[in-house]
């Protein structure tokens, strides 16, 4: 069973913390008992591949969903369309102790497709199970990379449509063809003559708009998110940090039990979360380490214990990571404070009172077991992409480049030799024009072509261009629908026909 961070909401299942999300008067689905596995448990697992590890941890989760249905998820998912990689998130070994994991296999060389690539699915049996009849109409607003993510994991999913808005000319060219190319027969694509803050204020007063959600309602229509503080979107998360340890087990790279870092690029907080849930069910994690750009709240949270989202919002080359209210926090807030929905409560009110809070020494003490954190400037970032090309001969994208800055500052402030694994959160050739800046700064690719960019650096590095975004230019468009900001409302009613 599930319940509410924020104790306002009945002991649920997870059919239905999936249907709804989030709890409906706030707060966020936590499993209401831990489940775990023992080394013993784990140790079964080794040789299996992805699929058979996916399959037995999100059982532990789902407790309503048969083998069967969740297998049937898995195989939809996790399958050689979807990865251009057969281990789904494979290790690169760059030195004897430190590794980075491959999370951009997916189609669109983001992490984010491993969740989204399952989560759509678990939202349709959830609905089933629920006996909803209605269809869903899933609504993004999206600056570039979520809205692609979500149209590749809804398309073609029974009983849902899915309609992605985003700024016109304000996304990049290979976003904008990424988002515009996407075949599937739900998906709806429409550019608004506005900004990324106008399309994501639209559609949330569409989701607090009872009248018009009645008419949808009236017309079979219920709306829903696929934002990252569903539960369904998380879980799927937890399983790749298994399969990094299995695989170096396998490998002999560690012995069974021997603890290891994840240092991970964070935004919203869900990849770290994700991690650290693994953990609390039984895999050896030795320190998790918090990884930022410039926008760095959750550095100084996790030093000081004061969070503080009143500063400047700095735009930086590792923009997934540019947030300042990270959500998934929440559930982190809820399981150090020993579970409780009280506190919690009383930090989220003086979070979106004050746009800060502190937690208690309590508190600080449990997160300081688990969790490091640092973050890299912009100079950093583009350095470090540099010195992982020079040493390895290995491209990495600006996100993951952060992530390598605070490890090497992590590990000479603290010699922890500790096995580390880098989460790699998005394919180089992703932010391409950022990575060739870095490693040939002459050479400013700044008013070059996006594809002449990614020509350039298949060349450079000698890897094919990732195959979501090779030939982009050459696939048709098959979303043209442009709209102003106050008719995107309409815009939902016309692609829905009501
Ligand atoms: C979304 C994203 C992140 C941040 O992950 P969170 O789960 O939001 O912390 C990091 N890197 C990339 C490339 C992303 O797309």
């Amino acid at each position: 069973m599930y319940v509410s961070t924020r104790g306002n909401f009945p002991e649920t299942s997870a059919a239905e913390a999936i249907r709804l999300g989030m709890v409906p008067a706030g707060g966020l689905f936590v499993p209401a008992k831990l489940p775990s596995l023992p080394m013993e448990e784990i140790l079964k697992l080794q040789g299996k591949p992805y699929q058979k590890i996916a399959l037995k941890l999100i059982s532990l989760f789902l407790p309503d969903f048969s083998t069967e249905e969740i297998k049937d998820c898995v195989d939809k998912a996790y399958n050689k369309t979807n990865f251009a990689h057969r281990s789904i998130t494979p290790l690169f070994k760059m030195e004897d102790d430190m590794y980075f994991m491959e999370l951009w296999h997916g189609p669109t060389a983001a992490f984010k497709d491993i969740a989204l690539q399952m989560m759509p699915h678990l939202l349709s049996l959830s609905l089933k199970k629920a006996g909803v009849e209605r269809e869903i109409a899933i609504l993004v607003a999206t600056s570039g990379d979520t809205g692609k993510a979500a149209l590749e994991g809804f398309k073609n999913v029974p009983g849902i449509k899915i309609i992605v808005f985003y700024p016109h000319g304000g996304v990049s060219r290979v976003q904008e063809l990424q988002m515009t190319t996407t075949d599937g027969s739900n998906t709806y694509v429409v550019a608004v003559r506005g900004n990324f803050d106008d399309c994501q204020n639209s559609v949330k007063d569409i989701f607090g708009d009872q009248q018009f959600k009645n008419v949808l309602k009236g017309k079979g229509f219920e709306l829903s998110s696929a934002n990252s503080i569903n539960w369904g979107r998380l879980l799927p998360q937890i399983v790749y940090y298994f399969q990094a340890y299995l695989n170096l087990l396998q490998k002999q790279e560690i012995i069974p039990g021997q603890r290891i870092n994840f240092v991970v690029p964070t935004g919203n907080f869900g990849n770290i979360l994700a991690a650290w849930y693994a953990g609390r069910i039984g895999l050896p994690i030795g320190k998790l380490i918090c990884a930022s750009n410039e926008n760095k709240v959750l550095t100084d949270f996790f030093r000081t214990g004061i969070y503080d989202r009143n500063r400047e919002f700095k735009q930086t080359i590792s923009p997934s990571m540019d947030i300042l209210i990270s959500s998934n926090l929440e559930r982190f807030l809820f399981e150090t404070s020993n579970r409780c929905a009280e506190k919690t409560d009383r930090f989220m009110a003086a979070l979106k009172e004050d746009g800060c809070f502190e937690v208690d020494a309590e508190i600080k003490k449990v997160m300081g077991q688990n969790i490091e954190a640092g973050f890299a400037t912009e100079e950093e970032t583009l350095a470090a992409i540099k010195e992982v090309f020079a040493i390895a001969d290995y491209l990495i994208d600006p996100h993951t480049a952060v992530g390598f800055k605070v490890y090497q500052d992590y590990r000479a402030a603290t010699e922890d030799g500790a096995k580390t694994v880098i989460c790699a959160t998005a394919s180089p050739f992703k932010f391409g024009s950022s990575v060739l800046r870095a490693i040939r700064p002459w050479d400013s690719a700044r008013n070059k072509d996006d594809f002449v960019v990614l020509q350039e650096l298949s060349k450079l590095s000698g890897t094919p261009i990732h195959s979501g975004l090779q030939d982009l230019e050459h696939r048709p468009v098959l979303h043209r629908s442009v709209c102003k900001i106050n008719e995107i409302k309409d815009k939902v009613s016309q692609i829905l026909a009501l």
